[in-house]
C-alpha cells in the first residue's frame, strides 16, 4: 500500500475544508505554535515508515504522554492500579471535576486529567526518581535518548494548573493522593511538557499494535492480556467526550493531546501519529480527526 499518497491525497482533500477552531492557548507556549503546521507518520509492525508534512517536527505531546505513564505503572508497579482509579468512559471533559466528588476522589479512567494525577502518585510512591524513571521509560519505548521535556512548558502548566490542582486538593481529601502535593504536581506538568515528533510518536507506540513487544529490540513491555487492555481503554477513554465520535468515524484505539496530536493503532498491523494544532472545541485536533477518518475509510483499515 502506498501510505504517502494517500497522506498526499487525504491531505489535499482537507485543503478545503473549512479551519475551525483554535490552538490550546491556556500555555504561552502552545499559544505561538503555527497553526498551520501539519505532519502524519505511520510505522508498520513491520517497521516499514511512511510520512507526510511536518512528521519530524517535534510538539508538546500533553495528554499522549499519559499512556507513557499509564504503561510504565501498568508495566512495572506491584500495586493495583484499580483500587485507585476506575477503568469506565467519563462521558466529561479532560479536567473535569464533576464526577471525583461524586465518585468519592476515585476519577473514572486513567486518561483524564484526575486519573493521571493519580497514576503520577502511584509513580511516585513506587520511583526513586520519578521525573528521570519516566525519561529513561520514554527512551526504552522509543529507542530514542533524545526525547525531554520542556522545563519552560512545565512551568507555564504549573501557572495555568488550577483546576489541575483542585483536582488534586480534591482527591487528596478522600485519601486517594498519598504523597505531596507539589512533587506529584511536579511530575504531571512535566509529563505534559514532553515534545515528540510524528516519527517519534508512531514509533514509541508500535508496541502496543505488537502484542506489547517492542519491535525491533523484542523487548516485552506488557503481557498480550494487559496490551489488550490498554489499548480498550485508549478505545474506550483516549478522546475525552469524544471517544464515542472517535470510534465512530475512525475505528482505532489512540490518544490525543492538546498540543494537536493524535496517536492511533491497529493491533497487528501499524501505529499512525498525526499533528494539527488547532483543537476542536472537545480539546481534539480537529484535523487530525478528520484526516484519520478519511485514512481509515479510505485504506479500510479501521478494526471494525
Ligand atoms: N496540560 C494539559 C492539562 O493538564 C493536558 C491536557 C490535554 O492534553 N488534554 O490541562
Amino acid at each position: 500500500m502506498n501510505y504517502e499518497q494517500t497522506f498526499e491525497e487525504i491531505y489535499n482533500d482537507l485543503q478545503h475544508v473549512e479551519e475551525s477552531g483554535h490552538v490550546a492557548d491556556y500555555i504561552t507556549e502552545l499559544a505561538q505554535v503555527d497553526p498551520d503546521q501539519f505532519g502524519v507518520h505511520l510505522t508498520t509492525v513491520e517497521q516499514e515508515e511512511y510520512s507526510f508534512g511536518d512528521a519530524e517536527k517535534r510538539f508538546s505531546v500533553q495528554s499522549i504522554a499519559k499512556v507513557f505513564s499509564f504503561v510504565m505503572a501498568y508495566s512495572t508497579i506491584k500495586s493495583n492500579i484499580w483500587e485507585r482509579t476506575n477503568l469506565e468512559p467519563a462521558g466529561t471533559p479532560f479536567n473535569s471535576l464533576l464526577q471525583l466528588e461524586h465518585d468519592r476522589g476515585i476519577p473514572r479512567n486513567p486518561f483524564i486529567n484526575a486519573g493521571a494525577l493519580v497514576v503520577c502518585d502511584i509513580l511516585v510512591s513506587e520511583l526513586a526518581s520519578p521525573k528521570e524513571n519516566m525519561l529513561a521509560f520514554i527512551h526504552r519505548l522509543s529507542g530514542n535518548n533524545r526525547i525531554s521535556f520542556n522545563p519552560a512548558v512545565a512551568h507555564s502548566e504549573k501557572k495555568a494548573g488550577n483546576r489541575n490542582y483542585a483536582m488534586i486538593y480534591l482527591m487528596k481529601s478522600f485519601g486517594n493522593i498519598r504523597n505531596d502535593i507539589e512533587t506529584v504536581m511536579d511530575l504531571y506538568f512535566h509529563l505534559c511538557s514532553i515534545e515528540m515528533s510524528c516519527k517519534e510518536l508512531s514509533r514509541t507506540f508500535l508496541f502496543l499494535a505488537n502484542n506489547g513487544v517492542i519491535p525491533w529490540s523484542g523487548e516485552r513491555i506488557l503481557s498480550p492480556s494487559r496490551t489488550k487492555r490498554t489499548n480498550a481503554l485508549m478505545q474506550t477513554c483516549g478522546f475525552y467526550d469524544e471517544a464515542g465520535q472517535f470510534t465512530f468515524k475512525v475505528g482505532l484505539p489512540g490518544k490525543s493531546g492538546v498540543g494537536g496530536g493524535i496517536v492511533a493503532l491497529h493491533p497487528e498491523k501499524y501505529a499512525i501519529a498525526v499533528w494539527s494544532p488547532r483543537l476542536n472545541t472537545k480539546g481534539n485536533s480537529h484535523k487530525g480527526m478528520l484526516f484519520l477518518e478519511e485514512f481509515t475509510t479510505k485504506t479500510r483499515l479501521s478494526i471494525f
